[in-house]
C-alpha cells in the first residue's frame, strides 16, 4: 500500500530536481548564442515547471501553517520546503492520532495532488495516447477511450541514516490496455476484439438515436 510517507519521500526527491528542468526545452542548448533577434521572444524557461514552483512555494508553507493550527501545535518556518514536507507528514500523524481524520485525509489529498504535479512537470506521468474512439459503454458524456501513457516510477538504491530513501533512479512501466477515464471501463489487448464488436456496435446505435431524432424533429 501506498502511504503518505511514500509520497513525502517522493517529492523530497523531485522537489530538487524541478529547478534543475526549468531551463529545460527552453530551446536554448548549452553553449548557443541568445544574442540573435529571432530568441528575444523565446521564453527562457518550462512554464510547467516554474508553475509549479510558484504554486508549491506558496501552498507547502500555507499547509503546514494550517496542519501544525488544527493539530493544536506551534507553527514552525525552519528547515525550508523539505523542512515543512517532513512536519506535515509528522502532523498527518497526530491529527490521525487525535481523530481528526478528516482533516488528515484533506492533508494526504494535497500531498498527492502536489506529487502528480510535480510528476507531470518533470515528464514521469505521461499524457494518455488517444485510442481514436468512443467509450461504447454511455453516451452522456461521449468520452474518447485511451492508452495510458507511461509512468516512471522511482526506485531507491539505499536509505540514509535516517532511514530516508536516496539514490533513485526512474524506472519505466507501460500498461497495454484501452481504457475510459470516465468510466472506468478497461480492455486487456486479449480482449481487443470484443471491445472492436462492442465500439461498432454502440456506433451503430447512435447513427440509429441520430437518425430517429432527425426524423422526429421533421
Ligand atoms: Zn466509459
Amino acid at each position: 500500500m501506498t502511504t503518505l510517507a511514500d509520497f513525502i519521500d517522493e517529492l523530497l526527491v523531485l522537489w530538487p530536481a524541478l529547478p534543475t528542468a526549468l531551463a529545460r526545452d527552453a530551446g536554448i542548448q548549452t553553449g548557443e548564442r541568445v544574442t540573435t533577434s529571432e530568441n528575444v521572444h523565446t521564453v527562457p524557461l518550462n512554464v510547467d515547471v516554474a508553475a509549479v514552483l510558484v504554486d508549491l512555494h506558496r501552498e507547502i508553507p500555507d499547509w503546514a501553517r494550517w496542519a501544525a493550527e488544527t493539530a493544536g501545535e506551534t507553527p514552525t518556518a525552519s528547515g525550508g520546503i523539505p523542512g515543512h514536507l517532513r512536519r506535515i507528514q509528522a502532523l498527518h500523524d497526530r491529527l490521525s492520532g487525535l481523530g481528526r481524520t478528516r482533516d488528515a485525509e484533506r492533508l494526504a489529498t494535497t500531498v498527492h495532488a502536489w506529487l502528480t504535479a510535480c510528476r507531470r512537470a518533470l515528464g514521469l506521468n505521461r499524457p494518455d495516447r488517444p485510442f481514436g474512439e468512443h467509450c461504447p459503454r454511455h453516451d452522456q458524456p461521449l468520452t474518447a477511450l485511451v492508452l495510458p501513457g507511461d509512468h516512471g516510477h522511482l526506485r531507491y538504491t539505499r536509505t540514509d541514516r535516517h532511514g530516508h530513501p536516496i539514490d533513485a533512479h526512474i524506472v519505466w512501466s507501460r500498461i497495454e490496455i484501452v481504457c475510459c477515464r470516465h468510466c472506468d471501463a478497461m480492455w486487456t489487448p486479449e480482449r481487443y476484439m470484443l471491445l472492436g464488436r462492442l465500439i461498432r456496435q454502440a456506433n451503430r446505435d447512435r447513427e440509429h438515436q441520430a437518425a430517429e431524432e432527425t426524423g422526429d424533429a421533421a
